[in-house]
């Protein structure tokens, strides 16, 4: 009986109980990946989902994979924070989609994206505020008695036809 298997991702070979079966999205053929590599594997589609999406791509191009991993290593920047980056150039700043690349995710625009979202979240939590501090039980409680006196009132009224 064959007790360990190799890694699709890494090559390496582990216990069979250590690898986890991953299907293609056609479901039609499976890979079995070591938890690093399916870490990694499951990253690169959430990734290639996103990307795809934005620049209204069915793949991102071998291009995009080197630029996303030069980011990795020099900036350490995460898939999220590429993904809003991307999300602020493109969908708030609208800038125009002149090559569908990565090769406007620099430090200049990753600052700016995070400036933006810092203002979302304060705004975000000005309205929670707001909300708050709006006094909802005075308004609640008014309206329920209300209701529920015209009920009343209505069935009574309804006993006295009879
Ligand atoms: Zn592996």
């Amino acid at each position: 009986m064959q007790l360990s298997r190799k890694c699709s991702g890494c090559g390496e070979s582990f216990r069979k109980t250590e690898l986890v079966q991953y299907f293609t999205p056609s479901g039609k053929t499976s890979n079995w990946y070591c938890p690093k590599c399916l870490a990694e594997k499951q990253a690169r589609e959430r990734f290639s989902n996103k990307v795809c999406q934005l620049f209204g791509i069915k793949a991102p191009g071998p291009v995009i994979w080197t630029q996303r991993k030069r980011l990795q290593q020099e900036y350490g920047y995460t898939d999220d924070a590429i993904i809003d980056c991307l999300d602020y150039i493109y969908n708030v700043k609208k800038m125009k989609k002149l090559s569908e690349t990565l090769g406007l995710v620099n430090p200049k625009n990753m600052e700016e994206t995070r400036k933006w979202k810092e203002k979302k979240k304060a705004e975000a939590a000005s309205i929670a505020a707001a909300v708050a501090h709006t006094p909802m039980k005075e308004y609640i409680v008014p309206i329920r008695e209300n209701n529920s006196k015209q009920k009343e009132i209505s069935l009574d009224e309804g006993l006295f036809d009879d």
